[in-house]
């Protein structure tokens, strides 16, 4: 495959290096952000557990119209505020310069992986760029993706593997961690993995996600609340800071052993 990198590329978010042999990164919030209360408090517990960075929706790309669309650029406002570094979705082109001003990464959600005109955009930045698999793309098209975003001149580009839509209801993705393995020996780029989504139910986010450290995960983005049962948006596969806690102890421990 083309490619316009020439060496393995770190991408640098502050004092946090990713990919190449550096410390997991362990990315942790809400599916979306709710209130500013109710952020602080996560965060607070994140924090605890070991988290380097929160995430949390704003421009929600729900399936149905009728549910919560997210908070929009009131969320950005409350992310630009708190104390860690902060990754949320971006939707359109337009809102490029308020993520810019707000967060620390941008996330290209699943449904967005093949918007190239946001992609090219994006390639214009220099904020580092979370680019997740589309549910239904191939190894290549994902990785053509992120080309995209490199060309225009911005090698800050994290792969992220959130799950493959399959034959299977039982999970609500199939998590493909053979690419995990694949493209950490075939792309210069980091790549993460999202077991929540993959998942759908709290109770299969870890062991998906140690199962993608042992595959070869630079870290690991994870779907945590402190309170699931009331949560707007993907409350079922909303994990707990305690669980947060055990799943980065644990991560840290399979990575040692690698
Ligand atoms: C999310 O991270 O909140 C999200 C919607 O993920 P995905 O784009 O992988 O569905
Ligand atoms: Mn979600």
């Amino acid at each position: 495959m083309e490619t316009k990198l020439n060496g393995n590329q770190v991408v640098e978010i502050g004092n946090i290096k990713v990919g190449s042999g550096n410390p997991l990164v362990f990315i942790a919030g809400p599916c979306t952000v709710e209130s500013n209360e109710k952020t602080l408090e996560i965060e607070k517990e994140i924090k605890n557990a070991g988290a380097q960075i929160f995430r949390g929706g704003s421009f929600k790309m729900r399936t149905s119209p009728y549910s919560f669309q997210g908070l929009g650029y009131e969320a950005l406002d409350i992310l630009k505020e708190i104390q860690m570094p902060s990754i949320s979705e971006i939707t359109s082109i337009e809102q490029i310069p308020y993520f810019e001003k707000c967060v620390d990464i941008i996330q290209v959600g699943a449904r967005n992986m093949h918007n190239y005109e946001l992609l090219k955009a994006l390639g214009k930045t220099n904020k580092p760029i979370l680019l997740k698999r589309g549910f239904d793309a191939t190894i290549e098209e994902w990785l053509y993706a992120a080309e995209y975003i490199i060309m225009g001149g911005n090698k800050n580009v994290i792969l992220c593997e959130r799950g493959i839509r399959t034959f299977t209801n039982e999970t609500r993705f199939t998590l493909d961690l053979g690419a995990v393995t694949y493209v950490k020996k075939v792309s210069k780029l980091p790549v993460i993995v999202d077991p929540s989504h993959a998942a759908g139910k709290a109770n299969m986010v870890k062991p998906l996600a140690l199962a993608a450290i042992a595959a070869g995960a630079d870290g690991l983005i994870l779907e945590v609340d402190i309170d699931p049962y009331n949560a707007v948006s993907d409350g079922d596969q909303a994990i707990l800071p305690s669980e947060l806690k055990e799943i980065i102890d644990k991560s840290n421990e399979i990575r040692k052993i690698l």
